[in-house]
């Protein structure tokens, strides 16, 4: 019996990560963490977050919302009716 020693262990070549000669600094996006090319972001912190959908999911608001932002009143809430169930009370039979 032969056993032929298989040599398996051929050049690592781990596949580069496919970014162009010219490609821009990316950054990650601080909410979903995905890199991203700053000056194709649509968030006012294009230094922070990917798009202003990240900007306004991790602040609450947008920058450049806050422009065109005016208070809005507290919606009043409606008060809270409580059912009154009738209570069922066993009949006390004397
Ligand atoms: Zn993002």
């Amino acid at each position: 019996m032969v056993y032929a020693m298989v040599d398996t262990s051929g050049p690592d070549s781990l596949p580069a990560p496919a970014f162009g000669p010219d490609s821009e600094e990316m950054l990650r996006c601080t909410r979903c963490e995905l890199r991203y090319v700053p000056s194709k972001s649509t968030s006012s912190l294009r230094l922070t977050y990917c798009s202003f959908l990240c900007e306004l999911g991790d602040l609450g608001f947008s920058i450049a919302g806050l422009e065109h932002m005016e208070p809005k009143p507290k919606a009043i809430e409606a008060p809270a009716v409580e059912l009154d169930e009738p209570a069922s009370e066993p009949a006390v039979v004397d």
